[in-house]
């Protein structure tokens, strides 16, 4: 059965203030402030106030759309939105809707080994509501608003109905989050929040709209649900109407929110108290110069430059940080060594923890100097995951954590415990050299007993043969 997916991406802008006034932005503060404190009377919507464009917001709004291969339209205008609802107290949203900031690009994903093209239909720029908050939950006694979050600056990117499973668009959508990280536009780290709205249809039944859905991991999962409900339906014989519904991420399940209006019902009308938005090439060319290498360029750029595979340059450059970690490291000792282990154990033990490489308060100079020791010997592999993960819980160097925790490869004098176990152990030794092989581990384990696990299995089973060997040249 075939599937169409078309997904709208709402994307809070990590700007200082707000999308229409000066208040600052709570999205990029450090701690959730009081309710209703960050607000003025433009974004509480009274009558009389005036908006101004915020200029940052224009600006990382046409980087995005030159960095998706938009192109940007040479007038775009502002529209009123009327709708009413607490969390919009003028009773309008100003959006774009007859003229957007631009159109007609595209992401590439990997799709089943093979690279696809999704295309953008539109960008566009709008304000964020405010935050209902249902005390008792939906139905309870009664609603709060906090219009701190009224008039954050948003991006919205919407996508033509190109994907084609759940599975595309969570590449997508971790596409999309790759590429507006790299450009600075949005930072995933913050409060700020990316949200989707997916269109979903199966062949021959209607469009359902659902809503309210974070993240690329919750993506696949509503998606998967909603196919799934809708394919029952049709076994059934029922007919999938045109609704929208919203995500529940608590229940895992899609709820039907009401049958779905039409684009004309919210009355568009043209904003009259802002002015279009007219970018010069000027200040075009001067953002194209700012963006910088973006992830599929590098991702080629590895695979060339360091030899890497393409899954391993891949899974490098999702995340800015981490490809930067890699390059840091790769200057210093193998870059297949450092692919392996940053795209391996690192990332495994910060998803574990749930951190990001910024979050997690590792240096670079950490990692490149704990995997140079890995390099030249000093530590052994399962001493270098277990520093790696002391590393992230304690955030201090790895000379200290191998220190504090024993994990260095001392220096052993292996002969001299060799001598001292091979004569204590005299049966193991005759059972040795009258052919049972089996012996050996018994006495590789011995050693590795004495030296408390610090010497490597490989190094000490050599030095148990070649004590042997000695002691046959030397027996008369
Ligand atoms: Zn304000």
């Amino acid at each position: 059965m075939k599937i169409r997916i078309g997904l709208e991406t709402h994307v809070q802008l990590n700007t200082e203030s707000k999308m229409f006034c000066g208040c600052r932005n709570p999205a990029t503060l450090p701690e959730e402030p009081e309710p209703n404190t960050l607000v003025c009377e433009t974004c509480l919507g009274m009558p009389g106030s005036k908006p101004r464009t915020n200029r940052e917001a224009f600006r990382k709004g046409l980087k995005t759309a030159i960095a998706l291969n938009c192109s940007v339209q040479r007038e775009s205008l502002f529209s009123r939105k009327t709708y009413f609802y607490p969390d919009m107290a003028k009773n309008f949203q100003i959006t774009q809707y007859e003229k957007p900031l631009a159109v007609s690009g595209f992401v590439e994903i990997e799709s089943g080994g093979r690279r696809k093209r999704v295309r953008i239909r539109r960008i566009q720029i709008e304000e964020d509501p405010a935050r209902t908050v249902h005390v008792g939950g939906v139905g309870g006694s009664h609603v709060l608003v906090d219009y701190n979050r009224s008039g954050i600056p948003l991006i919205e990117i919407v996508t033509e109905p190109d994907l084609s499973s759940p599975a595309e668009a969570r590449s997508y959508l971790s596409k999309l989050m790759s590429i507006l990280e790299y450009l600075g536009v949005y930072d995933s780290s913050s409060k700020a929040v990316m949200k989707s709205d997916a269109n979903i249809s199966l062949e021959g039944g209607r469009r359902v709209e659902v809503k309210n859905i974070t993240g690329a991991k919750d993506i696949e999962e509503a998606l998967n649900y909603e196919i799934l409900r809708q394919k029952s339906s049709i076994s059934r014989g029922r007919e999938i109407e045109q609704s929208t519904r919203m995500w529940n991420p608590e229940l895992g399940v899609t709820q039907e929110l009401r049958s779905k209006e039409s684009e004309e019902d919210y009355g568009y009308i043209l904003e009259p108290d802002l002015t279009p938005l007219r970018p010069g090439q000027l200040l075009l060319s001067g953002l194209k110069s700012e963006i910088p290498e973006l992830p599929d360029s590098k991702r080629e750029r590895f695979i060339r430059e360091y030899s890497l595979s393409p899954a391993m340059a891949e899974s490098l450059v999702s995340e800015l940080d981490i490809a930067e970690l890699f390059e840091h490291a790769a200057k210093r000792i193998s870059p297949r060594v450092a692919g392996s282990w940053i795209a391996g154990y690192l990332k495994k033990s910060l998803n574990w923890n749930n951190l990001t490489f910024r979050e997690s308060g590792l240096k670079r100079e950490w990692i490149t100097s704990l995997l140079s020791m890995f390099e030249r010997g000093e530590i052994t592999d399962r001493n270098a995951e277990i520093a790696i993960r002391k590393m992230i819980e304690e955030r201090k160097p790895p000379e200290d954590i191998i220190k504090r925790h024993g994990l260095g490869r001392e220096r052993i004098d292996l002969s001299s415990v060799v001598g001292k176990v091979l004569k204590k152990n005299q049966k193991a030794l005759t059972d040795y050299l009258s052919g049972e092989e089996k012996a050996i581990h018994f006495l590789v384990g011995q050693v590795m007993k004495e030296t408390k696990g610090k010497a490597d299995a490989g190094e000490v089973r050599k030095a148990i043969e070649e004590a042997i060997r000695r002691r046959k040249n030397e027996s008369p």
